[in-house]
């Protein structure tokens, strides 16, 4: 089945502000939650759809992925980026919040702690950012430690809540609010082994495998779901978003999915016409040096660029011819340029045919 587009599953226009995200959510919330529509799947299908799409566009970097990339930039599985899949669990420990007071904290609900986000940076050739690659990244993490022991927590009795009886001039009025003593899980640890912090948690090295799909670009954040600290208590890992750095190239500047290259030809090349070799990302390619060639022309070579993560197709490779003019000449060299000095066909005559540079740089906009 196919995806639908977040922004319509929350009813919202591409623009909405946080605010105006968080109120549409909270409506469907409430209004497809389970305590309200019990045993109806289509109404669970739609609550979860919701935190999905929730999940992604309250989160900025996550939002920002999603608006370049749609649903493809946001593949789930192993090594995969972004969203998808929330468990009824990471719902409610997640987004509990949103449901406020509205339940009234009748279904009990413990509350799930969740890990922090981890960043890492990593640094690609453009050669890898033509292909896509998988990389393996090591990173340090917060992880549960083994051997440690939990009960329910003796000032909410396992809840996760605490209720409070007030009164006021409108009679008794219960209240019920997180438990700051286990913090809404409703445990606390009975036992840990040595080494551990204050939660149960220790440090540790762990590998994540990344798969970077093609043409990313510098600056772009990635981030893959429950790969970041974990948390106690059975609690939900962060994700470790990972930060793209594309490394600069000895022959090739990129712009967007174009690449550009400076070719340098010999004055005599440039008059005579003749052919010439550059360089590929991966390869080489001839191409053809026509009879007065202008210093400053652009030879195109279509889809020899990047391919680009949002849309089909590669970019171009972007020649610019340089003429070379000679720094150190012969006494025959000279001999033999002096002859052509006064020539008429040596006369620069750009007024003819020839396109200066602004015209050149509208041409490759247009
Ligand atoms: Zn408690």
């Amino acid at each position: 089945m196919a995806k639908r587009d977040y922004y319509e599953i929350l009813g919202v226009s591409k623009g909405a502000s946080a605010s105006d995200i968080k109120k549409a959510y909270r409506k469907l919330a409430l209004k497809y939650h389970p305590d309200k529509n019990p045993d109806d799947a289509s109404a669970e299908e739609k609550f979860k759809e919701a935190a999905e799409a929730y999940e992604v566009l309250s989160d900025d970097t996550k939002r920002q992925q999603y608006d370049r990339f749609g649903h493809e930039g946001m593949r789930g599985g192993p090594g995969g980026f972004g969203g998808g899949g929330m468990d009824m669990d990471d719902i409610f420990s997640q987004f509990g919040d949103i449901f406020g007071g509205a339940f009234g904290g009748g279904g009990g609900r413990r509350r799930r702690m969740k890990g922090s986000n981890l960043r890492i940076k990593v640094k690609l050739t453009l050669e890898e950012v033509s292909e896509g690659v998988s990389k393996k990244v090591k990173v340090f993490k917060q992880v549960p430690a083994q051997g440690v022991e939990y009960s329910d927590c003796a000032t909410c009795h396992g809840t996760g809540q605490v209720r409070r009886v007030t009164n006021t001039i409108l009679g008794q009025m219960q209240t019920a609010s997180t438990c700051n003593v286990c913090h809404g899980t409703g445990q606390s640890i009975t036992r840990k082994p040595s080494g551990t912090d204050d939660m149960g948690m220790v440090r540790e090295e762990a590998v994540v495998s990344l798969d970077i799909p093609a043409g990313v670009e510098d600056g772009m954040q990635l981030s893959v779901r429950g790969e970041g600290n974990g948390a106690p208590m059975g609690g939900v890992s962060g994700d470790l978003i990972v930060l793209v750095e594309v490394l600069p190239h000895e022959s090739f500047q990129r712009n967007g999915k174009n690449l550009h290259h400076d070719h340098y030809i010999s004055f005599v090349d440039a008059a005579l016409g003749s052919t010439a070799e550059v360089p590929l990302l991966g390869g080489k390619a001839k191409i053809k040096i026509d009879p007065g060639t202008q210093s400053g022309k652009i030879v195109r070579l279509r889809g020899k660029g990047l391919p680009a993560v949002d849309s089909y197709g590669n970019g171009d490779l972007l020649v610019n011819l340089n003429v070379w003019t000679p720094k150190k000449l012969s006494k025959d060299e000279t001999a033999a340029l002096e002859q052509m000095r006064e020539s008429a066909n040596f006369q620069p005559d750009a007024d003819h045919g020839e396109r200066g540079f602004f015209d050149k740089v509208r041409d490759m906009f247009s």
